[in-house]
């Protein structure tokens, strides 16, 4: 449900920059989305949908790329994405979260005309 408000914020978002750009349609839209964000593209996609209507990216395909949260290891201080575990590949020390890192959510491009 969370989704809704941050759908909206891409509308707006996109609606400014086609007036900037004098873009008519927009074709498609990038989005980073963190891998703690609970974000869920489905539900993204689906208000998209719904709210996009009427605005010059109605219609827009979305690409979602996500990220994943970065930690780093307090043993060697090497920095790596989190992939299943918090071990480090490098010593097998353990790590801790980087704070703010996977909790992105952005518009990375968008392709218009
Ligand atoms: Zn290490």
């Amino acid at each position: 449900m969370h989704e809704l408000p941050v759908v909206l914020d891409i509308i707006r978002v996109m609606d400014e920059e086609a007036e900037k750009n004098k873009i008519k349609k927009i074709n498609k839209i990038s989005l980073v989305i963190g891998e703690l964000s609970s974000i869920i593209d489905e539900s993204v996609q689906m208000y998209f949908e719904v709210a996009a209507k009427g605005h010059p990216c109605e219609g827009a395909d979305l690409v979602f790329e996500h990220r994943p949260a970065m930690l780093r290891c307090q043993s060697c201080g090497k920095k790596f994405p989190h992939t299943r575990d918090f071990q480090c590949p490098d010593c097998g020390g353990d790590s801790i979260l980087i704070k703010g890192t996977g909790r992105e959510f952005y518009i990375l491009s968008f392709d218009g005309q």
